[in-house]
C-alpha cells in the first residue's frame, strides 16, 4: 500500500469552508483497499439553510448581473485549470471511486469539454422572434422571448463519476447565471472540493457555489424543500429520485436515475466490433454506470458466435488494482455493493440462470460476469444490476427484440447492432428510451448531446445546452407598435 496524502474538508459557504470537531464526520476510503483518504465534517441542517441563503443573495447582487462574456470567461479558466492539474484529478478520481486510471483519464477529458462546452453556451442564450401577425389581429406588434437565469439550484450527486456528472450541474448553472448548492455523494466527496477550488481560481464570485457535506437523509429535505431553491436537479437511484421529487413540491426538477439497458444485436451486425462495444460498455466503472450494457438480447443465428466472443473478451480483462495503467476492471463502490450484485447473481442462478463466466468476488472486486438462460422476471434482468454483470437473451425476430429490450420500467440507452440502415431506424423508432446508438452500445455518451431517460429512469435533459434551457426561463415580450 503506498502512502497517499489525506485530505479533511468541510462545507463550503460564502467562500468559507466550515468545519469543526463538533459536527459529524465521515471517512472516505479507497474502494479497493480500504486505505484511508480523508474525512469530511459534515453541515448540519442549519448550515445547509445557510448555504441557500448565501446562494439567494450571491443569485440577486451577482450572478444574475454578470455579463455572459465574464460567465464565459470564468468556465474557460475552470477548464484550462482543470487541463493542467489534470494528473492531480486523474489520480484522486481512481482513488476515492476505484475506478481504473485510464477511465479517470476519460472523466477528465470529459470534464474539461463540459467546462468548454458551457463557456462556449454562455454567449449562445437567446430567445426567438414570435411573428404575431400569424394571429388574426397580430398586425403591427412585435413579440420575441429572452431567457434569464432561474436562481438557486440544488444539485445532488451520485459517487460514479464525482467529477463530470458535478460538472454537468454546475457548468450549465453558471452558464445561465445561476447559483448553486452542491451537495456531493458523501462517498466521493474529494474531488468535487478540488474542482471547487478551480472555480475560486478562476474568479467564480464568492458563494455563487456553496457545498455542503454529508448523507443524502441528514440534509435532502431542507435542501429540496427551502421555496428559495428554483430547481432542483438530481443524478442518483431511482429511489431517492422520486422520493425528492415529492419532496420538492411545485419545484423545477431534473432526475436523471438508472437504467438496466437493453442492447439488441441482429443478425447481420459485425459480431467483432458489437462484442468489443458490448464488453466494454458492462464493465466501464465496474458496471457502475446508469447507461452499462445490462441486457444484451442477440438474434439466434448468431447467439453462440456473438456469445463466444463475448465470453473471451470478458475473460482477458484484467480485474484489480485502479492504480495500475493495465487494469480493465477495478473494485465496486463498496463491498456492501458488491456482496448485493453477488446475491443478485446467486439468486439468478437458483432461479434456473447459467454463468458463463465470472460471478465470483474477492472483497470489493465482482469479477466481469455474463449470465445465460436468464428470465425477465430475474432481477438481474428487470432491475438495475449496476455492477459488471450482463444478461445475453436469444431473439427470432425484430418485434420479439424490440418486445423484450421495452419489457422493462426503465428507459434510458438503447444499442443496436445491424448493417440494415432501415431496420436500424424502425427498431430506433420503436425503442422506449431517452437515447438509442446504433452500432455503438449503450453505454456510449458525449457530453453534448441531449442525455435523459423516459419512464422511471428520470425527467427533464442534461447535456450542456439542453441543462442550461432547464436552468433558465423563457420569457415573451411584445410591443405594440
Ligand atoms: P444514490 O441515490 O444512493 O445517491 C445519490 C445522491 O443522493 C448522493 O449524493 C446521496 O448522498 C444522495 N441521497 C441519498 N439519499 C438521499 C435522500 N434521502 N435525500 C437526498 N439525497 C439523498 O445513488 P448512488 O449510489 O450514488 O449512484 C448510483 C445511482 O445513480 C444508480 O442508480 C445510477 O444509475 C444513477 N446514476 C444515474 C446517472 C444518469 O445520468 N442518469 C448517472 C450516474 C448515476
Amino acid at each position: 500500500m503506498t502512502e497517499v496524502q489525506q485530505y479533511y474538508f468541510g462545507s463550503f459557504i460564502d467562500g468559507e469552508e466550515i468545519k469543526s470537531e463538533g459536527r459529524a464526520s465521515i471517512e472516505v476510503r479507497s474502494p479497493y483497499d480500504g486505505q484511508l483518504l480523508g474525512k469530511i465534517s459534515c453541515a448540519t441542517q442549519e448550515d445547509a439553510k445557510q448555504a441557500i441563503e448565501v446562494a439567494h443573495r450571491v443569485f440577486e447582487t451577482e450572478m444574475k448581473k454578470m455579463p455572459a462574456h465574464r460567465r464565459s470567461e470564468i468556465l474557460r479558466k475552470t477548464a484550462d485549470l482543470l487541463e493542467a492539474r489534470a494528473e492531480q484529478f486523474i489520480h484522486l478520481l481512481a482513488l476515492e471511486t476505484g475506478k481504473p486510471i485510464r477511465e479517470g483519464k476519460v472523466e477528465v477529458d470529459r470534464a474539461v469539454q463540459v467546462l468548454r462546452f458551457a463557456s462556449e453556451g454562455a454567449k449562445q442564450i437567446h430567445g426567438e422572434e414570435i411573428q404575431l401577425d400569424s394571429a388574426y389581429g397580430g398586425e403591427n406588434q412585435i413579440g420575441f422571448t429572452r431567457r434569464y437565469p432561474i436562481g438557486v439550484v440544488v444539485a445532488i450527486t451520485p459517487f460514479n463519476f464525482p467529477l463530470n456528472l458535478v460538472l454537468h450541474k454546475l457548468a450549465p448553472a453558471f452558464a445561465a447565471g445561476n447559483t448553486v448548492v452542491l451537495k456531493p455523494a458523501e462517498k466521493t466527496p474529494l474531488s468535487p472540493v478540488l474542482l471547487y477550488k478551480l472555480f475560486e481560481e478562476a474568479g467564480l464570485p464568492k458563494g455563487a457555489l456553496n457545498i455542503v457535506m454529508g448523507t443524502g437523509p441528514d440534509l435532502g429535505d431542507v435542501l429540496v424543500k427551502d421555496p428559495k431553491v428554483q430547481r432542483v436537479t438530481f443524478t442518483g437511484s431511482g429511489a431517492v429520485g422520486w422520493k425528492l421529487k415529492e419532496l420538492a413540491g411545485n419545484k423545477k426538477v431534473t432526475l436523471e436515475l438508472g437504467s438496466n439497458a437493453p442492447n439488441l444485436v441482429f443478425e447481420d451486425a459485425d459480431l467483432e466490433a458489437a462484442s468489443t462495444s458490448l464488453i466494454r460498455g458492462g464493465v466501464v466503472t465496474s458496471g457502475q454506470a446508469c447507461i452499462s450494457v445490462q441486457r444484451i438480447y442477440v438474434q439466434k443465428p448468431v447467439y453462440s458466435d456473438l456469445v463466444e466472443k463475448l465470453v473471451t473478451k470478458a475473460k482477458d480483462l484484467k480485474t484489480g488494482d485502479p492504480m495500475d495503467e493495465t487494469t480493465d476492471v477495478g473494485p465496486m463502490i463498496t463491498e456492501e455493493a458488491a456482496k448485493r450484485a453477488e446475491a443478485w447473481i446467486n439468486e439468478a442462478v437458483q432461479q434456473g440462470a447459467t454463468v458463463l463466466t465470472g460471478g465470483t468476488r474477492t472483497a470489493t472486486l465482482l469479477e466481469p460476469t455474463i449470465l445465460a438462460d436468464v428470465t425477465h422476471e430475474m432481477k438481474v434482468v428487470c432491475q438495475e444490476v449496476f455492477a459488471p454483470v450482463l444478461c445475453v437473451i436469444p431473439f427470432d425476430t425484430e418485434e420479439e427484440a424490440t418486445q423484450m429490450a421495452n419489457d422493462s420500467e426503465l428507459g434510458l440507452h438503447a444499442g443496436v447492432f445491424t448493417k440494415d440502415i432501415s431496420r436500424a431506424f424502425r427498431v430506433a423508432d420503436a425503442l422506449e428510451t431517452g437515447g438509442v446508438w446504433i452500432n455503438e452500445s449503450s453505454i456510449r455518451r458525449y457530453d453534448h448531446i441531449p442525455y435523459g431517460g423516459v419512464k422511471l429512469s428520470g425527467v427533464g435533459r442534461e447535456g450542456v445546452r439542453y441543462a442550461i434551457e432547464e436552468m433558465t426561463e423563457e420569457k415573451f415580450i411584445g410591443i405594440k407598435l
